[in-house]
Order: C-alpha cells, then sequence, then structure tokens
C-alpha cells in the first residue's frame, strides 16, 4: 500500500472514525474540525490536528471531507481550493443535494483540482469498524485513485457514474428504504387492529413477498427481530432526523427533475414531522409508534 498524504476536514460522529481508520492503514492523516471536542478525539486517535481548513489541505494528495450540509461543503470549498496542492483529488462524504454535489465539483475542476462525491451507508457503527458502502460519482481514473483510502475505510465502494452520482444513488436507496420503513409499520399497526401477532405477520411477510431490509434487519415493532432498534427503546440505528434530511434531498431532486413520485414525497412529509416532534434522536422505525398514536385518534 502507497501511503498518502491526506487531509480530513469534518471530524463528527462519522469523520472522526473515519479519519482513524486512515490513520490505522498508515497514511498521514491532517484534520480539521471547528469543534474542539471533535479535534482532540481525532488526534487522540493519531490524527495531525492542524488551525484550520487551509492550512489542512496544502501539502494534501487528497482532501476528504465529511460535513453536514452542502451549504458547509461548498462554503468549505470556496475558502480551500485556492490553498489546495494543484490536482489534489477532491473527495466528498458528505450527504448532500445532487446539485450541490455537482457544484462542488465543477468548482473544484475549474481551481484546477479533481473531484469525486463518494457518501456513505453504514452509520457511525460502519464508520467504527471500518464497513462503510460508498457510493462514488466522477471518473473512473479518480474512482481508481480513491479506492485504496475509501477501502481502508469501508468495506465496498461502488462507482455509480459521473459528477453527484453517488450521491443520486444514495438518496435513490433512501427513499426506498425510508418509504418501505412506512409501508411495514403500517402493516403491523392493520394487523394489530386485526388481531394478528407481531410475530406471525414477521413469520408470513418475511418469507413471502413482503420481505425488504425495513422488515427482515430493521423490524420496527420488538420481538421477531431481537438485534433491532425496537427492542432497545428505537435508540439508533438510523436516526430519524438523518432518515428525514436524506429524504428532504430526496423530495429536492425529485421536484427539479419533475418526477411523479408520490409516495417519496408523502415519506419525506411524514418523517420531517416525526423528526421534529418526537424522533429527532430516535431510530427512524420507531415511526410505527406515531402511525399506532394517531390510527388510536382516528377511532
Ligand atoms: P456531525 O455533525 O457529527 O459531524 C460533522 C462535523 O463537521 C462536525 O464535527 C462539525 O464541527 C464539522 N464541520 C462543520 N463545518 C466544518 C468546516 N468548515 N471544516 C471542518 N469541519 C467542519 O455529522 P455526522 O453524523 O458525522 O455526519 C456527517 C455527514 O455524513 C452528513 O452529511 C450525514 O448526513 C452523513 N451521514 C451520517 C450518518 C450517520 O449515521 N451519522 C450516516 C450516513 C451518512
Amino acid at each position: 500500500m502507497v501511503s498518502q498524504t491526506v487531509a480530513f476536514l469534518g471530524l463528527g460522529h462519522m469523520g472522526g472514525p473515519m479519519a482513524a481508520n486512515l490513520v490505522k492503514a498508515g497514511h498521514r492523516v491532517r484534520g480539521y474540525d471547528p469543534a474542539p471536542a471533535a479535534l482532540e478525539a481525532a488526534s487522540a486517535a493519531g490524527v495531525e490536528a492542524v488551525a484550520s481548513a487551509a492550512e489542512g489541505v496544502t501539502d494534501a494528495e487528497v482532501v476528504i471531507s465529511m460535513l453536514p450540509t452542502g451549504r458547509h461543503v461548498l462554503d468549505l470549498y470556496e475558502g480551500v481550493l485556492g490553498s489546495a496542492r494543484p490536482g489534489a483529488l477532491f473527495v466528498d462524504c458528505s450527504t448532500i443535494d445532487v446539485a450541490d454535489a455537482r457544484a462542488a465539483h465543477e468548482r473544484a475542476v475549474a481551481a484546477g483540482m479533481r473531484a469525486l462525491d463518494a457518501p456513505v451507508s453504514g452509520g457511525v457503527v460502519g464508520a467504527e469498524a471500518g464497513t462503510l458502502t460508498f457510493m462514488a460519482g466522477g471518473s473512473e481514473e479518480e474512482f481508481a485513485e480513491a479506492r485504496p483510502l475509501l477501502e481502508a475505510m469501508g468495506k465496498k465502494a461502488v462507482h455509480c457514474g459521473g459528477a453527484g452520482a453517488g450521491q443520486a444513488a444514495k438518496i435513490c436507496n433512501n427513499m426506498i428504504l425510508g418509504i418501505s420503513m412506512i409501508a411495514v409499520s403500517e402493516a403491523f399497526v392493520l394487523g394489530e387492529s386485526l388481531g394478528l401477532s407481531h410475530q406471525a405477520l414477521y413469520d408470513v411477510a418475511s418469507t413471502a413477498s413482503g420481505q425488504c431490509w425495513a422488515l427482515s434487519v430493521n423490524c420496527p415493532v420488538p420481538g421477531p427481530v431481537p438485534a433491532s432498534p425496537a427492542n432497545r427503546d428505537y435508540r439508533p440505528g438510523f436516526a430519524a432526523s438523518l432518515m428525514a434530511k436524506d429524504l428532504g434531498l430526496a423530495a429536492n431532486a425529485v421536484r427539479s427533475g419533475g418526477v411523479h413520485a408520490e409516495l417519496g414525497l408523502r415519506a419525506a412529509e411524514l418523517y420531517a414531522s416525526y423528526a421534529e416532534r418526537a424522533g429527532a434522536t430516535e431510530d427512524f422505525s420507531g415511526i410505527v409508534r406515531t402511525i399506532r398514536d394517531q390510527s388510536g385518534e382516528q377511532k
């Protein structure tokens, strides 16, 4: 393995452990985060803490960012592109709007850099264990160059197409997941009203045509799948606030593309209201409780 100098910008819940895995794989990682606690934790894991993002990128061959939103990514690129070494590869792993990902890519290229969007799935557990899945958008060459770094942080990296294709794959996948979790939850609540036990519905649907990840791995009711968040009072897992964010990005893309995706738009509304009211910190499968409560109110 060739050791590289990597700037890692954004050392939060995801970025911190991802940067630590690059250190473990033998890379020189220079990290920056405006939150002192995040910077200290990364530093304890072997990341060289720097005083600003611009300082971090100066001699980096690869610049990885893991930030909350597209606005953060575009502002960051604005601030550091002038300080980076010509031809550096910018890899943004944040989950952001497809349009923002394309704009970030264009700005990097206009400044003489190269770029890849590479959002992840697998959550904090996957970031810590180095088992994330990366979905990448950019050229074949850039993907091939980033691949060893992505593989040091994850178990799988898929090249999805040109600029923005990684973000596109991420929001399409999560639109399926959001809709299917609502479908599974509605089915359990309907089953309850019909006197059907959770276990009976699970035993049938998990081996029949209703089978899906939302049912057989992240089952929203306690019992049938012991490891699912429903068995630990809906501690995440995948927080409802993150699902609401991803469905919001999907809804933006649905609207701007003129796509007729009624369920995707409705799922975005339901998760936005659930995350705002009760579920910001709950696992997204906790939406079953909202569906149950609202069913009670309708009687
Ligand atoms: P987080 O809020 O824990 O971390 C983001 C970090 O970015 C913060 O520490 C913040 O201080 C830092 N930051 C903000 N502006 C910065 C700047 N200009 N330079 C450097 N650092 C800056 O968020 P997270 O949970 O780590 O998520 C990061 C991204 O990953 C998000 O886009 C999220 O949607 C995505 N994601 C998260 C999960 C998850 O389970 N947490 C799963 C998949 C994808």
